[in-house]
């Protein structure tokens, strides 16, 4: 056994942990990794940058299909999937190596973390002793838990970034982000598609008008999504693999090639020993963490996916930074998730969130005024051909305050921040509306639905003034 003491040990070197480790080093902590492998985190390897990177192959395909919209005739298109999948590989060994690089700046055990007591913690032959320590873990996707799944076979997010051939045909189970992202990518691919899901369109969590429009695009595209499904039980068939499940009473069958598992991540705290430290924690949950991000011991921290609530990296990341100032300065310094976006999905069209959705607000009884306008009235988006979808403002309709928005459409992901600068100064749709806009752009769109909310909240609208100005000077004839 060797023995190694630390101010503080960070458990997992994914993107909270590393945010975690790299805070703390500035603080002038003496800060340790420890990281079973292989590393770089889930966003680097498995994650956000592989799946973008294929999602830019099959939407220049689309883009290229869809050109003659545009007048441009484009033939022979070809998906030259072994060449897509090394782009990939290359692009994820970079950004892996840059991490990695980063990572060995600090002291790194390699291996399976497991808590003897709340102040030691072994890897392999070392038992390392800290006054605090951060656990950041990540998520796993859980066993299928549908009857014959295991036995027939199917790829998870994991397998479907690795496809080095597309199969012919695709069930996809699950209707959250991933899912709509990858299974959107195979059918453009080439595959026919079956997307089965619980709810009654795809991205259960937001609006029903923005689920119910993405769902519409899907299916416009030759993507069947079947709503209200109940999945019963998956068998192979000769050399197909069939799901059977149960919708509008009767029970069905979809039959492919390959199935998609798309049903989510849990928490990752199996082996931890969380038990021997006083953490308290959920096997699908996690672990539990108050707004300093302690948990119930109040030396060991939690951050990003393992706690189980939001599994987006710049939330993990954030997470990480509140924990360590914490850590380090005895602080109690508390996680704001005010403009914590609900997510950002990557399908085509994108779709975007940021404070709270219309479902949210009316779960609370929140009173809110809405204002909507859709990109096939906005002139850019005409110009471009990109017309699916539309933005949403919601605000407060006594004071104006901007309380959400959302996008879906062309370029949503980046659309969506400039709402999400307005909210982090607290600004009103009338402060929000007198931020100048360039013409034409897909930015302007915004101004539309602020305008209409500061319409019914009776704000004044940037002008006003002047035109009052204007009339008041005219000379009565
Ligand atoms: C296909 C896909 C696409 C995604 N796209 C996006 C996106 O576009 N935007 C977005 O915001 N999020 C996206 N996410 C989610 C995002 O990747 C995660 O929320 C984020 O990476 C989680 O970071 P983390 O630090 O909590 O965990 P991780 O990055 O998973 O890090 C956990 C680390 O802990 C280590 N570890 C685990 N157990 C032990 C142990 N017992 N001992 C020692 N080490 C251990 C692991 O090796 C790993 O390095 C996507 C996820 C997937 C699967």
């Amino acid at each position: 056994m060797n023995r190694h003491k630390h101010d503080l040990v960070v458990v997992g070197a994914g993107s909270g942990g590393y945010a975690a480790a790299r805070t703390a080093r500035d603080f002038g902590c003496d800060v340790a990794l420890i990281d079973r492998g292989p590393l770089g985190g889930l966003c680097i390897l498995r994650g956000c940058m592989p799946s973008k990177a294929l999602l830019a192959s099959s939407d220049a395909l689309y883009d290229a299909r869809e050109a003659g919209a545009l007048g441009i005739h484009a033939t022979g298109l070809r998906a030259d999937i072994p060449f897509i999948a090394a782009r990939k590989r290359a692009l994820v060994k970079d950004f892996a190596d840059y991490r990695i690089d980063g990572i060995h700046r600090f002291p790194l055990y390699t291996g399976d973390a497991r808590f003897l007591s709340p102040a030691e913690i072994s890897v392999g032959d070392d038992v390392i002793e800290a006054a605090k320590f951060v656990i950041a873990t990540g998520s796993i996707v859980p066993p299928g838990a549908i009857e014959g799944l295991e036995e027939t076979g199917y790829v998870d997010t994991d397998g479907i970034l690795e496809l080095e051939s597309i199969p012919d045909s695709v069930i996809v189970l699950g209707g959250g982000y991933t899912a709509c992202e990858l299974g959107q990518f195979v059918a453009r691919m080439g595959a026919r598609t079956t997307m089965l899901i619980r709810s009654g369109h795809l991205l259960t969590d937001m609006d029903d008008d923005v689920g119910d429009a993405l769902t519409g695009y899907f299916r416009e595209e030759g993507i069947d999504v079947v709503t209200k499904t109940k999945l019963l039980r998956v068998a192979w068939r000769g050399d197909k693999k069939v799901v059977t499940y149960e919708a509008g009473g009767r029970q069905h069958e979809a039959i492919a090639d390959e199935i998609f598992y798309a049903l989510g991540r849990i928490p990752n705290v199996a082996g931890l020993g969380l038990e021997n430290a006083g953490v308290a924690y959920h096997t699908s949950r996690g672990i539990g963490v108050d707004a300093t991000l302690r948990t119930s011991n109040p030396k060991i921290f939690a951050v990003g996916d393992v706690t189980g609530e939001y599994m987006l990296v710049h939330v993990a990341i954030y997470q990480g930074e509140v924990a360590s100032r914490n850590a380090c300065l005895n602080g109690a310094e508390e996680a704001d998730y005010r403009l914590v976006p609900a997510y950002t999905v990557f399908s085509d069209p994108q779709v975007a969130g940021v404070g709270k959705n219309e479902k949210e607000l009316q779960r609370t009884a929140t009173p809110y005024v809405r204002g909507r306008y859709d990109f096939a009235e906005h002139g850019k988006a005409m110009c471009l051909g990109k017309t699916k979808g539309f933005v949403k403002i919601l605000a407060d309709p006594q004071s104006g305050r901007m309380l959400g928005a959302t996008v879906i459409g062309p370029q949503g992901s980046e659309l969506i921040h400039e709402a999400i600068v307005a909210m982090n100064y607290n600004a009103t749709v009338a402060d929000f509306m007198r931020i100048p806009h360039l013409h034409p752009t897909l930015s302007e769109i915004w101004t539309y639905p602020a305008e209409e909310c500061a319409a019914q909240i009776g704000m004044k609208i940037p002008g006003d003034e002047q035109m009052e100005l204007a009339t008041t000077a005219e000379p009565s004839s």
